[in-house]
């Protein structure tokens, strides 16, 4: 939040439970991360762009933030009314590049809970809590946003708090609502809506459970609502998808978008990354050897001619259609293949993983674990990652295997759908499959092997792979032409002016 004389600016509001490098638990932190700062560059390299745009981040002071020790500027310190009192929130701030962090704290932000607790009883009231002192920071400091960019269930009651009858100051700003994974909507907040004095949607478009609900009340009052991948706006209005709004959601087609995410291209990038035993490009492909050879030493697995090394670098969960695997491998034992599985979650498909492996014993491994350094080894040795994901907002480890020349063996849903190109002659960056079923799964992974052993075609689909531009500032710019236009929509909208 800063003022500049001369240039007209775009003031923007984002807001999100994590950020990496602050805090990181999942893929949400990676886009809070990286999104604000790509936006901030993007705005100041794009000489045609008729606005600055000043973007800042609030996210809650966690408990963890605290104790990797940053010194933290205290900045400011406000009430937040509720009905029958108040709650102080004290605000700290830091830096992302140049982008301006807020970080919130106040008796609900526990310090000891983690970033998402077990207990949505905690979750909902601090995340009320969160939302609404948000809002209330920009009165404070006097900075009125442009545009509330809102993000998931944690966040979306910001949006609707703005558009509760009696508010008048953010009457011309714009509600943004980043949608990363929808079926969490922050279940069980009715207690916590009615301590913050939210009242339940009386909306008859909303179905009736989800009328005190954080991200359908988040969605019924954005302006504008993102998916992070183009195909997942389309499949959230079905009933396969829209985990029971798609028929709302079918409503509001007009307002809703996708933006592919991007991933950290200087983060990831296999000529520079550290963890590896060989660094390479597009052009020095055959160092990947060297990689393959120092992960199947570790993992005790034997060399073979031509002999594909499979990979799943995943969480556990029923979302990433890792059940799927044992079936359709098995259906593929006859095949020359090796696995090495990482990945850590539900316990009970650890222990299906644990089983699997201890069935091939001469080339399966599951490392039951969270570990960046070997996630690093597996994408820049292996050849071909595994995602049979049941759903899958956008995904970016298919991402990331690509720009490490690793084909990704997916199912055609969400993000992988946008970002992998099935093989087609020599063109292609991977193998999709259709149906969540074992058999659709074995057969693209046979596909897979079969392209495998020619040489040529693989390397000419590595390549393909690698070329591809999956870096943020491209997200950026969708993003920024959104605001100016959600803005402007919005003033017109309330002020009946441009
Ligand atoms: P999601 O956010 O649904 O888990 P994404 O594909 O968007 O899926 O992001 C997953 C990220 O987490 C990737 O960077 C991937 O490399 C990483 N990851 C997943 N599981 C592990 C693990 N067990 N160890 C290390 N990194 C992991």
């Amino acid at each position: 939040m800063h003022a500049n004389g001369t240039t007209r600016q775009l003031k923007v509001l984002y807001l999100a439970a994590e950020a990496y490098p602050l805090i990181k638990v999942g893929g949400l932190g990676d886009v809070a991360g990286s999104l604000p700062r790509a936006v901030r560059a993007v705005a100041h390299q794009e000489t045609e762009l008729p606005i600055d745009i000043d973007i800042c981040l609030v996210l809650p002071f966690h408990g963890s933030i605290q104790r990797h020790g940053r010194s933290l500027r205290r900045l400011a310190s406000y009430n937040l009314a509720l009905p029958g009192g108040s709650l102080p929130v004290e605000v700290r701030e830091t830096r992302l590049d140049e982008v301006p962090v807020y970080l919130l704290s106040g008796a609900p932000i526990s310090q000891e809970a983690p970033v998402y607790s077990d207990d949505a009883g905690v979750d909902s009231y601090k995340y009320t809590y969160f939302s609404l002192a948000a809002l209330e920071l920009t009165r404070a400091l006097a900075w009125t946003p442009d545009v509330v960019h809102a993000n998931d269930w944690h966040t979306a009651l910001a949006l609707y708090a703005m558009r509760r009858g009696e508010e008048a100051t953010f009457a011309c700003s714009a509600g943004l609502l980043g949608v990363h994974n929808l079926p969490y909507m922050g279940d069980g907040s009715g207690a916590a809506l009615r301590a913050f004095g939210l009242p339940p949607a009386d909306d008859e478009r909303l179905p009736r459970w989800a009328r005190s609900t954080p991200l359908p009340l988040g969605l019924l009052a954005a302006d504008h609502i993102v998916t992070v991948s183009p195909q997942y706006a389309r499949e959230i209005l079905t009933p396969e998808y829209g985990a029971g709004l798609d028929g709302f959601l079918a409503g509001r087609k007009d307002s809703i978008h996708g933006i592919l995410n991007g991933i950290d291209t200087r983060q990831w990038n296999p000529a520079s990354d550290i963890a590896l035993a060989a660094n390479y490009t597009a052009e020095t492909l055959e160092r990947r050897a060297a990689n393959k050879a120092t992960l199947l030493d570790e993992f005790g697995l034997q060399e073979g001619e031509r002999l594909p090394l499979l990979a799943v670098v995943s969480r556990l969960e029923a979302q990433k259609g890792i059940d799927l695997l044992p079936p359709a491998l098995e259906a593929l034992a006859g095949e020359a293949w090796q696995l090495i599985l990482l990945g850590s979650g539900s316990h009970e498909l650890e222990e299906a993983m644990r089983q699997f492996a201890g069935r091939f014993p001469e080339r399966a491994r599951a490392a039951l674990r969270f570990d960046s350094g070997l996630s690093r080894r597996l994408y820049a040795g292996a050849d071909m990652l595994l995602l049979p994901s049941r759903y899958e907002p956008c995904g970016l480890s298919q991402m990331i295997a690509m720009r490490y020349g690793c084909l990704p063996v997916a199912r055609a849903v969400g993000g992988l759908r946008d970002t992998i190109h099935d093989v087609h002659g020599s063109t292609g960056t991977g193998f999709l499959f259709a149906e969540a079923t074992p058999q659709d799964f074995a057969s693209a992974i046979r596909r897979a092997l079969d392209a495998y052993q020619d040489a040529a075609l693989w390397e000419s689909m590595q390549r393909n792979a690698m070329a591809q531009d999956f870096s943020w500032e491209r997200s950026a710019k969708e993003y920024i032409h959104l605001y100016l236009h959600a803005s402007k929509e919005a003033k017109q909208k309330r002020r009946g002016s441009p």
